[in-house]
């Protein structure tokens, strides 16, 4: 079962900590979605006779679109791949975008799964951050999509945001988990060269934030959201039970995925390739039939390097019986070796044949994972 993303690379504000690929929305998205249309004609072989399972239409901001583009989209990929009838389609939505009526249309076209970009219910840290949505629209826009029928939702937060400090946060969580929804994501923010954020931290206008109080707010994530009967999948990622994104466990579970539109990644089991980060090249080179793109062959040892990357962040872990039949017992053998030490600081433990990170270890995750790294 394979997964489809589509990236929405448009949005109507730049928001100050953003590195993902993005321009500044326009009128007409007509140009743009037969470029996406092209694109999944000439790919249509890229997942084989896979069928799929998921499809995620992510941005930039997918609610730029209209219902009937967003229509057009979803109908030409069912035209043309084998979509299966209970499949996983997510829309990633601004709260300042959205009405009842655009909810309740969505759900006709049969999109069944959003996610919401709230990021804070406090007005300072989104005018900091340059969201274009009010706390007023955020909490619409989740009474909105209940009202819509909408039962699978997820919201987006934010925490180590500078001057929010750790009761903040904790009103953050309580508001967020008083909500109906059964997925969260919650991101630390952090400063990526070349941001805005980054310009004014060079300036000395934004100080991140201190280790201790980084180290707080995960936990106090990681207590309240196991309060509130979510599970903590994956490191950013918690959700009911039966309502883990399928889309996002996917990538984690080296599942082969297609994405669609400029700088998206896909993924075929034995190779990587990534769409040209500039639209109007990636409009340009559709048009004439040839997309833009590039590739890289994985060998064995870097596919080891992205399972120990992916897997080390979910709560399944490394699962050695898996290890040891794909990388061979020079794989076994390294992780058995190395994991040693990571065991005795209590940063990890094994569990029914699976090596997880242990709380403590999550919030280390990166250094681990590095440490893991298998060199050339
Ligand atoms: S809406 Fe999303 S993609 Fe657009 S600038 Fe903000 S964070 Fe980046």
């Amino acid at each position: 079962m394979a997964g489809i993303y589509i990236h929405i690379p448009f949005c109507k504000k730049l928001c100050h900590y953003c590195d993902f690929y993005h321009v500044i929305s326009r009128e007409d998205n007509s140009e743009y979605i037969s470029a996406l249309i092209k694109e999944a004609e000439i790919r249509q072989d890229y997942l084989l006779s896979d069928t799929v399972g998921t499809i995620y239409l992510g941005g930039g901001t997918p609610s730029v679109f209209t219902v009937k583009e967003l229509d057009a989209v979803l109908d030409h990929l069912k035209q043309l791949f084998v979509i299966e009838p209970v499949s996983e389609i997510t829309v990633e939505l601004n709260p300042d975008d959205i009405t009842l009526d655009y909810l309740k249309c969505l759900r006709a076209i049969g999109i069944n799964r959003i996610s919401l970009g709230v990021q804070s219910w406090r007005e300072e840290d989104l005018r900091l951050m340059n969201r274009r949505h009010t706390v007023m629209q955020a909490y619409d826009a989740i009474e909105n999509s209940n009202k819509a029928g909408f039962e699978n939702i997820s919201v987006d937060l934010m925490y180590g945001i500078p001057g929010m400090g750790i009761d903040n946060w904790a009103s953050n969580l309580d508001k967020t988990l008083s909500f109906d929804i059964k997925h969260l994501s919650a991101y630390h923010l952090t400063v990526e060269p070349g941001t805005i954020f980054d310009k004014m931290k060079g300036k000395g206008l934004l100080e991140e934030i201190d280790e201790e109080e980084s180290t707080a707010e995960f936990n106090l994530l990681i207590e309240k959201t196991e309060s509130a009967g979510f599970v903590h999948y994956e490191i950013s990622n918690f959700g009911k039970p039966g309502y883990f994104s399928i889309h996002n466990t996917n990538y984690l579970k080296q599942v082969p995925y297609m994405g669609l539109g400029p700088s998206a990644h896909s993924f075929n089991g034995y190779s990587r390739q990534w769409n040209i980060r500039d639209l109007k090249k990636y409009i340009k080179s559709l048009a004439k039939g040839k997309p833009l793109f590039e590739k890289e062959e994985l060998d064995l040892r870097t596919r080891f390097n992205e399972y120990i990357m992916t897997s080390l962040r979910t709560m399944w872990g490394i699962d050695l019986e898996y290890v040891e039949r794909v990388f061979e017992k020079e794989g076994y053998d390294y992780v058995i070796n190395l994991s040693g030490k990571f065991i005795n600081y209590g940063l990890m433990k094994q569990v029914d044949g699976n090596l997880i990170l242990t709380n403590q270890g999550k919030l280390i995750s990166d250094n681990i994972i590095s440490e893991f790294m298998m060199p050339e």
